[in-house]
């Protein structure tokens, strides 16, 4: 079936690139935006095979940007960070690591750290599902999955918890002449690439709650609603894979193959508490079981809090996940009071529902240069925010956010359990 056997934490087991896109690789796992948009700007891609490329193509496009930069020789691969403390005294971060491939434990020091840590990084697995003893994989979504393997399974269970808004995704492959244009023209590819850049940002409207722009929200809610229809000629099935709730404070699923594939003969679409696992089979609240042969648990990542214990040890000997605990403070999700010399890249309040988060990351670390440029000009040992300043940006973003639908609608993984929004960003990626 393609799928990966085990849990992937981001890190190759040989000396390649880790991350999202190699540790993902579920049969349907692909950006939901556009790809022209998914690539650093200084490194476009004329290449991409289709509007929105799958995982693997993306990983391929990363390697590409890696090698051209030279990075591999910079990389210490198989190397994870074991611990990582501020020394108040001589103003430096020291890392402890260990190699993945030997188990040799080293330590080094550094003046400035970036931490690119992932935000969804941790898959999340519900305790009930540990215990199962046949074969089980992880991904973020249903919708990497389904489509991905309803034609090879003889029959697919779904249980789902809570169904999600699904609004259509054309995905074109991209023909000679447009690769042609694009390489040859590359000025043709900046204005695609603005105007396709610019749509996305628009969608940003569709997620507040003031009246005038619930219109978005309304033509999209109404699209969805069309889409299912049009989809899913079944009323019982329809029902079930109706959402309560309003549209857009849980992610939006963009997908045109994924109602087909759950309206298909050999697939049935449970809405029962799964309550636990005894072997191979899943236990159902109605007392009822289910022997299974594979699991795969859409069950998404550990979003909030994420940071192991005494992991972090920032200034004052404070434990970052401590200080943090659910309700991180940042500066712009980038710096933090505990963290002097540290860039946190797509730390809280930093994910996106509309837009590349790849925008998101160059800008951090368009700032990050500018306050280093700032440190050697003025000859500084070190730079660190001010609580005030990381207050005042959380005061901002909570103000805000009392305007967004994630904060007001529904439960989601954008929120922490107080129900504040912790993972996304408020507004437009132009306006961060
Ligand atoms: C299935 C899926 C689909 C997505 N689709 C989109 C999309 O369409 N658009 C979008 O904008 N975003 C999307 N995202 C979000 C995605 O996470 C980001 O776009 C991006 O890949 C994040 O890159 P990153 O380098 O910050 O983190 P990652 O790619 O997660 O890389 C983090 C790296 O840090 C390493 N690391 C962590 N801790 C340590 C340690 N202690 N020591 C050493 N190394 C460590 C990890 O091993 C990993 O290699 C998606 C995410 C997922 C999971």
């Amino acid at each position: 079936m393609g799928l990966t056997k085990t849990f992937k934490d981001g890190s190759s087991p040989t000396p390649e690139l880790g991350g999202t896109w190699w540790s993902n690789t579920c049969p349907n796992v692909a950006c939901d935006v556009k790809s022209i948009d998914y690539a650093f700007s200084f490194e476009p891609n004329y290449d991409w095979s289709s509007s929105y490329a799958g995982g693997a193509e993306i990983w391929d496009y990363l390697r590409r940007v890696a090698r051209k930069h030279h990075l591999y020789d910079k990389i210490r691969f198989r190397t994870e960070i074991t611990h990582i403390e501020w020394d108040d005294g001589r103003q430096k971060w020291v890392l402890d690591y260990i190699n993945l491939s030997t188990g040799d434990q080293g330590r080094y020091e550094a003046d400035i750290v970036f931490a690119g840590m992932g935000p969804l990084r941790i898959p999340k697995i519900p305790k009930e599902f540990e215990a199962f003893e046949g074969p089980k994989c992880h991904t973020a979504h249903a919708i990497q999955v389904v489509p991905g393997i309803v034609n090879t399974v003889k029959h697919l269970d779904y249980y789902q918890r809570t169904a999600s808004y699904v609004v259509p995704r054309r995905n074109v492959p991209t023909n000679a002449l447009w690769k042609f244009l694009f390489r040859y023209m590359p000025f043709f590819h900046f204005i695609v690439y603005k105007l396709q850049y610019w749509a996305s940002e628009y969608t940003i409207a569709a997620f507040s709650t003031k009246l005038i722009d619930r219109i978005p929200r309304l033509v999209m809610t109404a699209m969805a609603w069309l889409f299912r229809r049009i989809q899913i000629r079944n009323t019982q099935l329809r029902k079930k894979l109706t959402p309560k709730y309003e549209m857009g404070c849980r992610r939006i699923v963009v997908s045109s193959d994924y109602y087909p594939a759950l309206a298909r003969k050999n697939v049935d679409v449970h809405t029962e508490e799964i309550t636990g696992v005894k072997g191979n089979s899943i236990l159902l609240k109605d007392g009822t079981s289910q022997e299974v042969d594979v699991l795969v648990l859409a069950t998404g990542f550990h979003v909030q809090n994420i940071l192991p214990s005494r992991f972090m040890i920032g200034k004052d000997g404070a434990d970052v996940k401590t200080s943090w605990g659910t309700n991180p403070q940042t500066y712009y999700g980038l710096t933090s009071p505990e963290t002097p010399n540290m860039f946190f890249l797509l730390g809280p309040n930093i994910g996106l529902g509309h837009n590349s988060v790849l925008f998101m990351v160059e800008t951090q670390v368009e700032y990050a240069l500018k306050a280093i440029s700032h440190m050697m000009k003025h000859d500084l040992t070190t730079l660190e925010v001010t609580s005030q300043a990381c207050r005042d940006f959380a005061d901002e973003v909570d103000e805000k956010m009392k305007g967004m639908v994630w904060s007001t609608m529904c439960n989601s993984w954008y929120q922490n359990k107080q129900g504040r929004v912790t993972a996304l960003w408020w507004s437009s990626c132009s306006h961060y």
